[in-house]
């Protein structure tokens, strides 16, 4: 997979992919990212990619011009069209669900704005989809395509090390993730479960099982929706709805 972020930062963006997890996915060539400066394609003498909005009001707006000419170096450079994402916060919220779509695609170009925003004439012209990383607004949109790009890249073979790594996180299959330890087995007078040392697989299993149900309905009952639950789960659910409730 490729990912192309197309920002006036993109310093920014690399110092954040090139480390940790995703940075040796890069160096192990389990995916490409390249971060595309805009300003590199503007055509005024001044270096100006952005301008004041028509109809008045505060701030600059990024120009269409500098933006479109990028996106069709990208698209040259991939030798296709990629899948366009603008950041924004008037786009869909992203979910696990839209991660796990869009890391399947094979090139994708994500736009960064700034400022005000951008030109809606570019938007119209090469965006295919708009994502926003949550109701609030930030000064600009590489921090959401980190976001989205170390959300995707997690996803793809071989970047952790395996399945299970992601498949039982929050989220995955619509529930919060199950409370976790690690050493020592007492710590400030709190022992980790006893279950978790037991080594009963099945024991370990069912009591994961039922405090993520737990998780998710005290934290974010609204995933209980459309998760996805077997009959056993649902009795579980009962369970704890009748207890809390008797709490
Ligand atoms: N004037 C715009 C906001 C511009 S914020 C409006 O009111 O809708 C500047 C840039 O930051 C945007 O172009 C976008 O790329 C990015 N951005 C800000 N908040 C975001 C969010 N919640 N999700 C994704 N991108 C966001």
């Amino acid at each position: 997979m490729r990912i192309d972020i197309m920002t006036l930062f993109p310093e920014m963006c690399e110092r954040v992919y090139t480390e940790s997890i995703i940075g040796r996915a890069l160096k192990k060539g389990l995916l490409e990212i390249n971060a595309v400066n805009i300003r590199a394609y503007t055509r005024d003498k001044q270096n100006r990619v952005d301008d004041t909005v028509y109809g008045g009001g505060t701030g600059l707006l990024m120009l269409a011009q500098p933006i479109y000419d990028c996106w069709r170096a990208v698209c040259e450079d991939m030798g296709t069209r990629p899948h366009v994402i603008y950041m924004s916060p008037q786009g869909k919220v992203l979910t696990q669900q839209r991660v796990k779509e869009l890391a399947k695609m094979e090139n994708i170009a994500i736009l960064c704005g700034h400022y005000e925003g951008v030109d809606e004439r570019v938007l119209e012209e090469i965006v295919d989809e708009e994502i926003s990383v949550g109701d609030y607004v930030l000064t600009g949109g590489e921090l959401p395509a980190l976001i989205l790009t170390d959300a995707v890249a997690r996803m793809l073979d071989g970047v952790l090390p395996n399945e299970e790594a992601f498949s039982r996180e929050s989220h995955f299959s619509g529930l919060l993730e199950y409370p976790q330890y690690s050493k020592p087995a007492v710590w400030k007078g709190k022992a980790v479960p006893e279950v978790l040392s037991s080594g009963h697989h099945a024991n370990i299993e069912r009591w994961q099982r039922t405090q993520a149900l737990l998780r998710t309905y005290q934290r974010r009952p609204d995933l209980l929706e459309t998760a996805e639950l077997t009959e056993i789960d649902r009795k579980i659910l009962k369970d704890i709805q009748e207890n809390l409730d008797y709490m």
